[in-house]
This record gives C-alpha cells, sequence and structure tokens, in this order.
C-alpha cells in the first residue's frame, strides 16, 4: 500500500531472498556530569538502584561512576523528550522511562494475535508535574499504526509517538526491524519530538532535533508535505539498495536517512538506548 497517501506508520515492506541474522551494534558511550542542567530528571528511580534521586546532589555525584552515568542518561531522556536534541551536541545514551518502557512492550505483547501480525502503540506525553504517560492508541492493521495524537489533554504535553514492528512467521518473522521511511518522514509533519519503534526485544528512537527544524523554517503543510514524501523516498531507495535481511536493510536505510535529514538515531534492548553513528565509515 501507498503510506505516503495518508497519515499512518508502516513497516518496512517484506523483502524476497533474504534470511534473519543478528542486529548491528552500536557505539560505545562516554561518561559526562550533568551539573546545572536546571532540569529536573524524570522521577521513578526505579532504574537505578543505587541511587536516590529525590536527594540527589550534583557536587556529590560528578566524580564518575555508575550514578553520574545513568542520571546523564535518564537527563538527556528528557532533552529528548523536550524536543532540545541536537546533532552538535548528541548524548551518546538514553535511558527511557519505566511508563514508556511498559507502553511499548504491551504494545509488543499484543503485536502477533494468533499469529498475525497487527501492529500496535500509542502516544507519550508529559504530564504538568513532570511525570510522563503512556497513552494507548487503537489497534493498527498487519502493517500501519495510525498515531492517537488527538488523545493529549489539556494539561498534558506530548513528547512523541511509540509503535511496533511485527511479522507473522509467513512474513519472515522477523524481529529487530527498525523505523520506515513513512516513520520518519512523519517527523516533517507531526508534532512528535521523538518515536519509538518496539520489535521483538529491540527498541529504536528517532529525535527530532534543532538541525532538523531548520529544515522545517518557512514551511507551510504543503512544503512539509514535500518534505515528508522526499524523506519517504530517500528511505526507499537506500532500503531497495541496500545488502542483507530485512532487519539490516531498514537498518542501514534509517542510519543514512536520520544521517542526512539531522535526526538523532538510538537503539538497543531494555531499557538503555545507544546512539548510533550514522555517518558512513569510509
Ligand atoms: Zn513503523
Amino acid at each position: 500500500m501507498d503510506h505516503r497517501q495518508r497519515p499512518l506508520q508502516t513497516t518496512p515492506p517484506a523483502r524476497v531472498g533474504h534470511s534473519e541474522s543478528s542486529a548491528v551494534e552500536s557505539p560505545a558511550h562516554t561518561e559526562t556530569c550533568p551539573v546545572a542542567s536546571g532540569l529536573a530528571p524524570y522521577g521513578n528511580a526505579a532504574l537505578v538502584e543505587d541511587h536516590d534521586l529525590a536527594s540527589w546532589d550534583p557536587s556529590m555525584e560528578c566524580d564518575g561512576g555508575a550514578s553520574e552515568a545513568a542520571y546523564r542518561a535518564r537527563w538527556a531522556f528528557d532533552q529528548v523528550a523536550a524536543g532540545n536534541a541536537s546533532v552538535q551536541s548528541p548524548d551518546d545514551v538514553l535511558v527511557l522511562p519505566p511508563e514508556l518502557v511498559q507502553g511499548v512492550q504491551a504494545a509488543w505483547d499484543a503485536s502477533l494475535p494468533a499469529g498475525r501480525a497487527q501492529e500496535q502503540g500509542g502516544i507519550f506525553v508529559r504530564n504538568s508535574d513532570g511525570s510522563y504517560e503512556w497513552e494507548r492508541g487503537a489497534p493498527g492493521s498487519a502493517g500501519a499504526f495510525t498515531p492517537n495524537h488527538a488523545d493529549v489533554a489539556d494539561d498534558e504535553t506530548l513528547v512523541g509517538v511509540g509503535h511496533t514492528h511485527p511479522y507473522a512467521a509467513h512474513e519472515g518473522g522477523h524481529t529487530d526491524v527498525s523505523f520506515s521511511g513513512g516513520d520518519i518522514g512523519a517527523m516533517a509533519t507531526d508534532p512528535d519530538n521523538l518515536q519509538v519503534v518496539q520489535s521483538g526485544e529491540s527498541r529504536f528512537l528517532v529525535s527530532r532535533t534543532a538541525e532538523f527544524d531548520a529544515l522545517l523554517a518557512g514551511l507551510d503543510d504543503a512544503g512539509r508535505l514535500v518534505l515528508r514524501r522526499e524523506i519517504e523516498d530517500f528511505w526507499d531507495r537506500q532500503y531497495t539498495g541496500a545488502p542483507g535481511t530485512l532487519p539490516e536493510a531498514a537498518e542501514i536505510a534509517t542510519r543514512a536517512t536520520c544521517e542526512r535529514y539531522h535526526l538523532l538515531y538510538y537503539r538497543g534492548r531494555g531499557s538503555a538506548l545507544d546512539r548510533v553513528e550514522t555517518r558512513p565509515t569510509p
């Protein structure tokens, strides 16, 4: 189906003659200190066993160590969620809030009813008290999910959308399938600061940036739609020409598209996602 004609998220289409293989490695990350961020991290400390965020004192923590790195990664997610990311100064690790992890995991768990692929998803919002919340959307189809953006209440701020990429056994049973061109293209027209996809155990995140927003500056709705289609077409060309399996081709196309359009790209399993280097290796 031609997803350019409708405001839907889609899975990468099937590719003939390719078999499943392992996921692509992500780069290592560095640790820096979040002192003077001026922005509180989200409030659930369950992810950081040795660390009570309610009593966190930056002057005591910035001597290195696991607590500092964990705090930084959670702070980094807040920045991305608020639309404050830049390709000039990206954080190398994001830790997803538990509400988001639980939301997309529940979506994934419902994505292969009776062995049929059915995309599921929802939106992720920030409440006025700074807490986060997942709001489940209506079930999608085998290859598309319609974001429930209208579910943002007056006292909530939209952070982004999450959805799944399931493939039934007869479709190859693929997992670890990253974004589609339709997903990434929607960043040009939709209000999301980030998008998350879950496929099997893998979670993928794409973040809006100041540099991407600069591409949108001055564009009206029609102009944004043109850019959306350009992004989709670029992804499609990379995907069609890529070697490897369906998940590998989607990864290659997503990296190239994020690099070209100045979006940040993260992936991982669990709650911590590593930034993926999107510049092509020489
Ligand atoms: Zn999708």
